[in-house]
C-alpha cells in the first residue's frame, strides 16, 4: 500500500466536474476547528456568496454537510407532514428519486409524468393543480442530468403560487451553469450540489429556503423524522445571529473548497458565467453535428452543461468506446440511465470543464476512438 495518486483525467461527464486548482489549492490550507470565529467569517461569506449564486436574499441559504442527495432530503423531510399531498413532475432519473422521497416522508405523491427527453409539461402540471386543490407541494427537477432537459421553473413556480403549494426545485446541475433566479420566480425551496457547475469536489449541498417555506416548517405538528436534516436545528449553527451552537461537525477543509469555487463563480460573475456554458455548447454541437451525431434533445429545451448526444448506429459496443475514452484520452462522459441505457452519451460542460480547450480535446478524442 502507498499513497494514492489518482490519473489525471478531464471530467466531461453528469459530475463532478474539473476542479480548478485554486479550489484544490483551497482545499489543502490547515484545518481549524468548525466553532472557530475565524471559520465562522468563513460560514457567513459562503451564506453570502451563495445567495448571489441562487439570486435570493433569502436568510436560510447555507450548505448542507452532505451531496447533492442530502440536499434534497433535507427539502422533503422539512417541508412534508405525513398525508400531505405532493405533486412530483418526472420526466427523468431524478423525478423519480423525488417521489421515493415523499413516499418515505408519509407525503401522498401525485406523480405526472412526461417523456424521458422531454421538459416537465406545464399544462399536465397545471391539471394536476386543479384536480388536487388540496396539495401542498409541487416538486419538479429545473435540470434533468439524466437526460439533459431545462424545464420551465419559472412558469411552473407561478403555477404553483396561484394554486397555493409550495415548491421544492431540484438545481443540483443549474446552479451557476444556467439561468436560475430563486427570488425572481419565487421558488420557496431549492437545493443543489458542490460537484457539477460550481466545479467543488463533491460532498456538499447549497439549500436556500423563503419565509413561506420556514413558515410551513414552524408549524410543523410533528417533529422532522430526521435529526440530522431538521432544519429548527440547523439554523441554530448555520445562522450566525446570537451566537452558533453546536449541531455537528462540518468538512471544514471542504468548506475552504466551497468558498473558493463561490468566489471564482462571483469574480467571473453569474451571468457571463452561464453565457459561457451557453457559448462551450454551441461549439460542442457544431463540433458534434460536423460528424454526424445527433442530439436527444431539442435545443430549444438542452441544458448547455450537459449534452445528450445519440450513439450512433454503427455503434456496437457503447461501454468500449466509453472505456477507449477513458483509458487512451483521460476523458470521462457519462453512459445513458434508465430507458436511455445504451441509446446516449451524457457529455457534461460543468463550470471549470466549460472551456474551450476540453470542448476541442473532447471532439478529437471521439473522432479519434470512433474511426
Ligand atoms: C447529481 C444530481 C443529484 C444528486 O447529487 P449527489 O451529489 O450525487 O447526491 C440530484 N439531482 C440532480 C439533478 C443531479 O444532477
Amino acid at each position: 500500500m502507498h499513497s494514492f495518486n489518482p490519473p489525471k483525467r478531464t471530467l466531461m461527464g453528469p459530475g463532478p466536474s474539473d476542479v480548478s486548482p485554486r479550489v484544490l489549492e483551497a482545499m489543502a490550507r490547515p484545518t481549524i476547528g468548525h466553532l472557530d470565529p475565524a471559520f465562522q467569517t468563513l460560514m457567513d461569506e459562503i451564506k453570502e456568496l451563495l445567495r448571489y449564486a441562487f439570486k435570493t436574499e433569502n436568510k436560510l441559504t447555507f450548505p448542507v454537510s452532505a451531496p447533492g442527495s442530502a440536499g434534497m432530503e433535507t427539502c422533503f423531510a422539512n417541508l412534508i407532514e405525513h398525508g400531505d399531498k405532493v405533486i412530483v413532475c418526472v420526466n427523468g432519473v431524478f423525478g423519480t428519486r423525488m417521489v421515493e422521497n415523499v413516499v418515505r416522508c408519509g407525503g401522498e405523491a401525485i406523480v405526472i409524468e412526461d417523456e424521458w427527453g422531454k421538459p416537465v409539461s406545464v399544462d399536465k402540471a397545471e391539471q394536476a393543480l386543479k384536480d388536487n386543490g388540496d396539495a401542498k407541494i409541487l416538486a419538479f427537477v429545473a435540470a434533468e442530468t439524466s437526460t439533459g432537459v431545462a424545464s420551465d421553473t419559472k412558469a411552473l413556480c407561478a403555477l404553483a403560487r396561484a394554486h397555493d403549494c409550495l415548491t421544492i426545485v431540484d438545481a443540483v446541475t443549474s446552479l451557476g451553469g444556467s439561468p436560475l433566479d430563486v427570488d425572481g420566480w419565487e421558488i420557496d425551496s431549492i437545493y443543489s450540489g458542490s460537484q457539477k457547475c460550481l466545479s467543488c469536489p463533491p460532498g456538499i449541498s447549497p439549500v436556500s429556503f423563503n419565509e413561506r417555506a420556514i413558515e410551513k416548517i414552524k408549524n410543523r405538528t410533528t417533529p422532522v423524522q430526521s435529526w440530522f436534516m431538521d432544519l429548527n436545528l440547523v439554523m441554530g449553527y448555520w445562522d450566525g445571529t446570537g451566537g452558533r451552537s453546536y449541531h455537528h461537525t462540518a468538512p471544514v477543509n471542504a468548506m475552504y473548497a466551497l468558498h473558493e469555487s463561490l468566489l471564482i463563480l462571483h469574480e467571473e460573475g453569474l451571468e457571463n458565467a452561464w453565457s459561457r456554458h451557453a457559448e462551450m455548447s454551441q461549439k460542442l454541437r457544431e463540433g458534434f453535428n460536423a460528424m454526424g451525431i445527433k442530439y436527444l434533445v431539442d435545443p430549444q429545451y438542452a441544458l448547455p452543461q450537459l449534452n445528450t448526444i445519440i450513439i450512433p448506429d454503427h455503434i456496437t459496443d457503447e461501454a468500449a468506446i466509453r472505456a477507449k475514452l477513458l483509458n487512451d484520452h483521460n476523458l470521462e462522459i457519462g453512459a445513458g440511465l434508465g430507458a436511455l441505457a445504451g441509446k446516449v452519451w451524457r457529455v457534461g460542460l460543468m463550470g471549470h470543464s466549460a472551456r474551450e480547450e476540453n470542448v476541442n480535446k473532447c471532439l478529437a478524442a471521439f473522432k479519434a476512438v470512433m474511426n
